[in-house]
């Protein structure tokens, strides 16, 4: 029972094992798809950027051709390209053209009261440059500014205003965070509203930076995205693998449940033939100890049947009449007498003199696999059972099966005594030793001693003082014994003063001799 809740809990810590693996499989293959669906939206958030920024100084150089057609400039051509710009292109919010001197507005797409931005013509008389430069302007916009046409000496400059949100106004799905940056200093143009510099709690941010500039306009844009861990995690098919992992596990134990109590039942099996094969021999025995009473009993009489029949015969032969009938009579009798007699003279020879074929037994091997076989009918009755081999290559001038025979009557005596015994016994141990040139084994109990009325005539057969004993078992265990030039002995436990102790003594093998 102890040994499935064990199963069941290495089964749960498996399949826990197991999931938490599949999740981080399944995290780390979203995170993948993460960085690859940021890589691809960057690519075109940058592409279009870029195309938008060269748009601005297609602008700025049709403009620039514009003012140099004549000074002063056209102003209704200029007003007329104009209006088409500001019309297809919403993020260019302000056009200025600008007479340095003397100075004034040449055309302003602004109100008249607001006028061209003032920091743009300063700085570029202050730069005095002839080349295009970016200025960042509050409200998220830049400034390309330029002298039109493209000289130090020229007296007009063009004044483009660009609405960077509407610039990088392309993500679709609007959760890539973005910032533009003058490629120059680093100044912050514009900076899309959740821009904030660390990661937010529980998620994991994905950034780079791109240059997108074209000749009049250094810019850098920096692109992020937070990705919150929570959104890694994809719960159906976690919990379908998680349901299929449970089943997998669940079936290999039930193959591997299948296959223990296969082999569980495999050695059951051999236990009980093993088992059957001793209680034939023990019958065997039986009917051979059962001759030998019945001829011991027969004897007796059949002596005394002749003695007389032979007594008869004498007077018949002095005075009496019909003389012949009576002496056939008795001449019979004995004869049968004489037969009878040599009948069971002959069976009790046979029986005697079996001769027992001398094997070699090794002690430690035999009598643990009887422990084995008597292991569950020791539990059962729960009464331990305590095997101590001698571990010394004890091995026994005696065959094998007669070992056994000896073993399974003194260890199923044992568990009959501790059985009955009031208080009951507990325990039974059965230890092998080595002697010298003897080896042996003792089975010991903690039962209640040997009964007196049957102390005398233990190993006598038909001793018994159980209701369904035959009283065969010790004088079978003796008489095979004998037969292999051995001892046994029962006596009372001396060490823990309760108890009985039976010992065999056996001849031991050299061990060159043994298999
Ligand atoms: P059976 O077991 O059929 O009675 P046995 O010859 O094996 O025949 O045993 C004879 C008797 O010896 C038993 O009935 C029992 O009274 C006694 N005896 C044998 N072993 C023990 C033991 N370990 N403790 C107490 N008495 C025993």
């Amino acid at each position: 029972m102890q040994q499935r809740a064990m199963k069941i809990w290495q089964l749960i810590a498996a399949w826990l094992v197991g999931t938490a693996l599949l999740a981080g499989g399944l995290i780390w293959r979203e995170w993948g798809q993460s960085v690859v669906r940021f890589e691809r939206d960057v690519g075109n958030m940058h592409r279009l950027v870029a195309q938008r920024i060269d748009q601005h100084d297609a602008h700025m150089t049709g403009l620039s051709a514009l003012i140099a057609v004549s000074d002063p400039p056209p102003v209704d051509a200029i007003r007329a390209v104009v209006s088409n710009i500001s019309q297809f292109y919403p993020r260019i919010t302000g056009i200025d053209i600008v007479r340095l001197s003397p100075s004034g507005t040449v055309f302003t797409t602004r109100s008249s009261a607001e006028g061209p931005p003032r920091s743009a013509i300063d700085y570029s008389l202050r730069e005095n440059t002839t080349g295009a430069v970016t200025l960042p302007h509050p409200g998220s916009r830049y400034l390309i500014i330029k002298r039109a046409p493209q000289s130090a000496s020229s007296r007009y400059v063009l004044v483009l205003e660009i609405d960077a949100a509407k610039l990088v106004d392309a993500d679709a799905d609007g959760s890539l965070d973005i910032a533009l940056v003058t490629a120059t200093s680093g100044d912050a143009i514009f900076k899309s509203q959740r821009w904030v510099d660390v990661a937010p709690p529980r998620s994991l941010r994905l950034e780079t930076e791109r240059r997108a500039s074209s000749q009049s306009q250094p810019l850098d844009l920096w692109l992020r995205r937070d990705v919150p861990i929570i959104s890694l995690v994809t719960l159906n098919p976690l919990l379908l693998l998680a349901a299929l992992l449970a089943g997998v596990l669940w079936l290999l134990r039930t193959v591997v449940d299948a296959r223990r109590s296969a082999a569980a039942a495999g050695t059951l099996a051999q236990f009980r033939t093993q088992e059957a094969r001793l209680a034939h021999a023990t019958r065997i025995n039986a009917m051979g100890e059962l001759s030998l009473g019945v001829a011991h009993e027969l004897a007796q009489p059949l002596a005394a049947l002749l003695a007389q029949s032979q007594a008869g015969l004498r007077i018949a032969r002095s005075d009496k009449p019909d003389l012949a009938a009576i002496e056939s009579v008795l001449e019979a009798n004995v004869r049968l007498s004489k037969r009878a007699g040599i009948l069971l003279a002959k069976l009790r020879d046979w029986v005697s003199a079996n001769p027992r074929t001398h094997h070699v037994t090794n002690l430690d091997e035999t009598i643990a696999g009887m422990v084995a076989l008597n292991a569950e009918g020791f539990e059962k009755a729960d009464i331990q059972l305590i095997f101590h081999p001698s571990n010394a290559k004890c091995i026994a001038a005696a065959d094998t099966m007669g070992i056994e025979q000896i073993v399974q009557n003194l260890m199923t005596n044992a568990r009959d005594a501790c059985r009955d015994a009031e208080p009951r016994g507990t325990s039974v141990s059965v230890s092998v030793f080595a002697q010298g040139d003897r080896t042996g084994f003792s089975v010991a109990d903690d039962a209640a001693g040997i009964p007196a009325a049957v102390a005398a005539k233990l190993f006598e057969p038909f001793t018994t003082t159980k209701a369904d004993g035959m009283g065969l078992g010790l004088s079978i265990s003796r008489r095979l014994v004998e037969q292999f030039q051995g001892t046994i002995t029962a006596g009372t436990r001396s060490d823990n003063g309760r108890g009985t102790v039976f010992t065999v003594v056996l001849p031991v093998v050299k061990v060159d001799r043994a298999v």
